[in-house]
């Protein structure tokens, strides 16, 4: 069966994929967005991100921030410690001029955020669950085949984005090629509820083994994302309630008191990945089917949402002036404006885990020097946190509104 053509189609609705439409809400363009999850088991989903203030501020141009803001928990510090060094890096909002350094976001407040605003773009249609298996490109356009109701169906569609995730079918089938490698790590996720308020600090602890990210959640509770090896990570998440509990302590000391686990601990694989290109003729890459980086410092989500405003804008500027938003000349915009940046960011998470995830005696005194040199240098602290939290690249104009 042949459904209506489409301008855009959209292939994967998680954060990146349905930012993407929302932030082309008024641009006119038909889009259908693909998502093969049931929308109740996305919401279900127990993720947090760290949320930038670029990522904030694309939000709230696309009007939805009031909502999100009054559901997520801020970090108005950030503490950065070298293993068992007492010298911590500190960064706060007079670093960098602003009264918050981030925010840190449950998956099921910003998917429902962005579905609640979904329904007031008339110009969107959502396919969901429905699964692309199938996509070909002809010269005037694209026919994906798509699972809809038990039963293959087939979309038209000028313009094709991948935004189905690390693995990304779309970018296999479409012969891209990526360059990366696995950590020889995984990452253990827990959610700590403390028996006290805790003072809306983020921590990012550097061991040996691999950093570990502890975000301030709402209603006094903690995110840890706890890098290590394999080994120990599988022996973590393997581990009961207590255990854990008592093991984080043996880690991290009192500082946190004894809280309590909240739901299930689990752990994901970790990649660098890079797409070698974002685009092809009727085709372009957004969010983790472009890249995937280290959880080291949180940046995964926040350039993807960075790719979506980016293609949006490419794109609502080409429609303008008149051009063909599916041409290879167009989407090339949008690579040279993202890939490079991405890179950068993949570069620094990555340099970082190896810098501090190693005992070599001369790497360890150069890192606690650059410690001291960041904390004691307020323009250097200042330059490393705008860097990491996205003010240094070229903002979308949706953050500017
Ligand atoms: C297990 C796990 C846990 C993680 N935990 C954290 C965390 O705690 N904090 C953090 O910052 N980051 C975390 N990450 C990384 C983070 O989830 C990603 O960076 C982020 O989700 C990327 O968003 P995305 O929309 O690009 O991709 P995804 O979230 O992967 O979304 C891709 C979407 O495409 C859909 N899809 C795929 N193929 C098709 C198809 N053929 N047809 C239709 N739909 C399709 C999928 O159902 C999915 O909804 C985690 C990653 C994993 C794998």
């Amino acid at each position: 069966m042949q459904l209506p053509e489409f301008d855009i189609a959209i292939v994967g609705g998680g954060v990146v994929g349905t930012t993407f439409a929302c932030a082309l809400k008024d641009s006119g363009f038909r889009i259908a967005l693909i998502e093969a999850e049931l929308t109740s088991q996305a919401v279900s989903r127990a993720q947090a991100y760290s949320i930038s203030l670029l990522s904030s501020r694309i939000f709230e141009g696309m009007g939805i921030w009031q909502e999100i803001r009054s559901q997520v928990e801020t970090y108005k510090r950030v503490q950065l410690t070298d293993a068992n060094s007492p010298n911590a890096v500190k960064f706060a909002p007079n670093d960098i001029g602003t009264e918050t350094l981030g925010y840190v976001a449950e998956h099921r407040v910003l998917i429902s955020a962005l579905h609640q605003l979904l329904k007031s773009c008339s110009n969107v249609e959502l396919f969901c669950p429905a699964k692309v298996v199938k996509t070909e490109f002809q010269a005037n356009g694209a026919t994906l085949d798509v699972i809809l109701n038990g039963e293959i169906q087939q979309i038209r569609s000028h313009l094709v984005i991948a935004a189905d995730g690390s693995r990304s079918p779309l970018r296999q089938q479409a012969g891209i090629k990526t360059f990366g490698w696995q950590y020889g790590q995984a990452c253990v996720v827990a959610t700590l509820k403390l028996e006290s308020p805790h003072d809306n600090t983020a921590y990012e602890w550097f061991w040996s083994t691999g950093p570990s990210g502890i975000l301030p959640l709402t209603d006094d509770r903690y995110r840890i994302v706890w890098t290590t090896n394999r080994a120990e990570a599988e022996k973590l998440v393997a581990l009961d309630d207590r255990q854990f509990i008592e093991t984080f302590q043996q880690r991290y000391g009192s500082k946190f008191g004894t809280p309590q686990i909240e739901g299930n601990r689990y752990l994901f694989p970790i990649q660098l990945m890079h797409s070698r290109r974002y685009v092809l003729p009727q085709l372009a890459l957004i969010g983790d089917a472009a890249h995937s980086c280290h959880p080291l410092g949180g940046q995964g989500i926040n350039m993807g949402i960075r790719d979506a405003a980016a293609l949006a804008q490419v794109l609502q500027t080409a429609q303008k002036r008149g051009e063909d938003i599916a041409s290879l000349k167009v989407l090339r915009r949008y690579e040279r404006w993202r890939q490079w940046e991405n890179l950068i960011i993949l570069s620094i998470t990555d340099i970082l885990n190896r810098t501090f995830s190693n005992q070599i005696f001369p790497i360890v005194q150069l890192r606690r020097f650059s410690l001291w040199f960041v904390q004691n240098i307020p323009p250097i602290r200042s330059l490393v946190f705008r860097i990491m939290s996205g003010l240094t690249g070229r903002a979308p104009q949706l953050a500017q509104r």
